[in-house]
């Protein structure tokens, strides 16, 4: 009898159905070394869909990281997809054991929404443990008691870094481990691993990397680790130009995972001041971005700054990206991953058109909604 081919692939885009996501995770994962991996089935969500674990390596350092608690936020699951391809993983994870969750919010994915089914944000749920998605996580923690935990999140395109003119393609955060947001040991720990990838990552295609906002919360999950001697790092996908595909972000998150595995279980002494003076050399993330900022958009009450932003909306099975109106002469938005002034651009027509349901269209300049 002969071997049924293999069928290939297509990678996952920003958007796909968890089935669609089960089939690339399990193709991925019988490619795997045998003796190199366990996979478990770890509980149902609210709509009653799989969760499921990965355990790859024997090394002695522990590391647990889990993506897509929040549903929209799909670059993290995917780098994880094309890791456990990588021909490299192995090599990267020789002193260390990974467990990963690839999933942990599949219902909020079917819906394309940050919350679980129930309308909970699993990352506001760590001490209230009210989600039985937030209790296969903490049964997770309790058990395989790591030594790092990495908590990855996408973010949207609103955000720009500090002082720069850049937006944030990636930015990272050592969650605080109580309200003083002291440093603690762990704390330290987790800095000395985001100066580690700021240094390894940022060379390649001059990547833009922020550092999120430390304000502490114990019912996040990143918090809740670190309050308990868990090194944490939060991962944020992030966004620039027209990749809203989000792929150069999405390789960018494979090498700072890399960054991490090669890093992580070095028993090597962590000089404090040093550590922390480089972790606040990494400028702060800031809210001063949008899609397209169209400035000078003329009306009878003078011109004005328009900031459109995509509603993203699942139809068909599509992910639509639908410019809307923002904000209006927002002095804080001051860049756009598209910038177009009217009073200089020739080739505007007088075609835009912001209408009631507050979508923007122009032809002339190209804007209208798109699928990724
Ligand atoms: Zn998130």
């Amino acid at each position: 009898m002969m071997n049924e081919p293999i069928a290939t692939l297509e990678p996952l885009s920003r958007y796909f159905t968890y089935t669609a996501f089960e089939e690339h995770f399990m193709a991925a994962v019988k490619a795997l070394p045998p003796d190199q991996y366990a996979f478990s089935f770890l509980g149902s969500s609210v709509d009653n869909q799989s969760i499921y674990g990965l355990r790859l390596g024997h090394g002695a350092f522990k590391i647990l990281a889990w993506s897509q608690m929040h549903g929209n936020e799909s670059t993290s699951t995917r780098a994880i997809i094309d890791l456990l391809h990588s021909k490299d993983l192995f090599q990267a994870l020789k002193n260390i054991s990974l467990y990963i969750i690839p999933v942990l919010n599949p219902d909020g994915l079917s819906s394309w929404s940050r919350f679980n089914s129930n309308g909970i944000d699993l990352n506001r749920d760590a001490v209230n443990l009210s989600q039985p998605e937030s209790v296969i996580l903490k049964e997770v923690i309790d058990f395989y008691e790591p030594d790092l935990a990495l908590n990855l999140h996408g973010q949207r395109t609103f955000y720009g870094i500090a002082g720069s003119v850049l937006p944030a393609q990636l930015s990272f955060l050592t969650p605080a481990a109580d309200v003083s947001k002291g440093v603690n040991a762990s704390r330290l720990k987790s800095m000395a691993l985001i100066n580690n990838i700021v240094k390894t990552v940022k060379p390649q295609m001059q990547t833009a990397i922020a550092r999120y906002d430390d304000s502490f919360n114990v019912n996040c999950w990143g918090d809740y680790c670190q309050s308990v001697g868990i090194p944490t790092l939060l991962f944020e996908a992030g966004h620039a130009g027209d990749d809203y595909a989000r792929d150069e972000v999405k390789t960018l998150i494979i090498s700072s995972l890399k960054s991490v595995f090669t890093n992580c279980s070095k028993d090597e002494e962590i000089e404090e001041e040093v550590t922390l003076n480089q972790y606040l050399e990494i400028p702060e993330i800031a809210r001063n971005y949008c899609d397209i900022l169209i400035r000078n958009a003329p009306s009878v009450k003078g011109n004005r700054d328009l900031a459109i932003m995509y509603h993203e909306q699942i139809e068909d099975s599509q992910l639509h990206f639908i410019p809307m109106l923002f904000a209006v002469n927002d002095s804080t938005i001051i860049y756009g991953h598209r910038m177009i002034d009217l009073k200089t651009d020739l080739h505007y027509s007088n075609d835009l058109e912001v209408h009631e349901n507050m979508t923007v269209t122009s032809a002339s300049l190209k804007i209208g909604a798109f699928i990724k």
